[in-house]
């Protein structure tokens, strides 16, 4: 069969070429693979220019040093592969996705400073974590029994592979009949679900935990959209019985922006369908794609 040139459903940069997504492969003994020892980032394209880039660049460079992983390219060099991808998808709503790996050290070493470090990359088509029905609705969301790996275990702040416990809630979650799941801390609060973080609407303000969880640019862009629109933000614990007792309760991602919730548990949040204050933030978050101080167009010219 001749190598297909079919890079409408994605594109992806492996070993130094850029393949039709389907046709990406990493080695089977990159402790990528073999120990989730990578990092990653996820920046969105809308309407042909990424959000934000900048804040997951940086991101994804503190990620690469506090797991001692070395892309061996600089910002502006991803960038340039991050477009590549983008522009042979000609994708113009995609999730690009950056990824450094431990690679392999020398056969029979077990020494990680050793290994030499890998970068990938890809662009596929827009993900939401909500389809278009829960989105206008509302997710049902469970809190789980599960615990978030302890950040003495592993820094949450540096995104990472370690998702068996985000994974498991997610099929408690879905056994139950519920979209989607929350994990919990040591102390029973509630911290963040698979790939978003969690606020709510309590009184007026909007709460949201500020420990233990990932720095989620969306959860940047939901505190500074909150705060330009005249409301109070508290980074502080969140229990279980607050967010369900809350007006209020939606959930920040790049796969989505703002997402609402309307069902905790078997509790109706709210009245049962998005609150004014998530509506306002899912209108805002849109809007600001359009504001040239997050937006970079990307050039499709080949
Ligand atoms: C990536 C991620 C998020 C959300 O981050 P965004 O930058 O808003 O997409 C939240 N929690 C975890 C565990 C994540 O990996």
């Amino acid at each position: 069969m001749p190598p297909s040139t079919d890079y409408s459903n994605g594109v992806a940069y492996a070993g130094g070429h850029y393949v039709p997504i389907s046709e990406a492969a990493i080695p089977i003994t990159d402790w990528g693979f073999l120990r989730s020892d990578a990092t990653y980032d996820v920046v969105t394209v809308w309407e042909g220019a990424y959000f934000r880039l900048d804040a997951h660049l940086e991101r994804f460079m503190r990620s690469c040093k506090r797991w001692r992983l070395d892309p061996g390219l600089d910002a502006t060099q991803i960038t340039d592969v991050l477009s590549q991808c983008v522009r042979l998808s000609g994708l113009r709503a995609a999730y690009v996705e950056m990824v450094c790996t431990r690679g392999k050290p020398p056969w029979g070493s077990r020494d990680p400073r050793l290994a030499k470090n890998q970068f990938f990359a890809f662009a596929v088509p827009y993900v939401w974590l909500a389809n278009a029905r829960q989105r206008e609705s509302g997710l049902h969301v469970m809190v789980s029994g599960v615990q978030r790996i302890s950040p003495r275990s592993v820094d949450p702040t540096a995104k990472n592979y370690h998702w068996n416990d985000l994974t498991m809630g997610l099929f408690e979650a879905l056994d139950a009949g519920a979209d989607s799941v929350l994990l919990v801390d040591a102390a029973g609060n509630v911290i963040e679900g698979p790939g978003f973080n969690v606020f709510c609407v309590t009184g007026g303000a909007v709460v949201t935990p500020n420990e233990g969880m990932l720095e989620g640019v969306s959860r940047r862009t939901v505190i500074e959209m909150a705060r330009s629109l005249g409301l109070e933000v508290q980074l502080r614990a969140l229990p279980p019985d607050e967010l369900r007792a809350a007006d209020e309760v939606f959930l920040s991602t790049s796969g989505g922006g703002v997402l609402p919730v309307t069902m905790l548990d078997q509790r109706v949040i709210g009245h049962g369908k998005p609150g004014p204050v998530t509506c306002r933030l899912v209108e805002t978050y849109w809007a600001w794609h359009a504001d040239p101080a997050y937006s970079r167009p990307i050039d499709y010219s080949l």
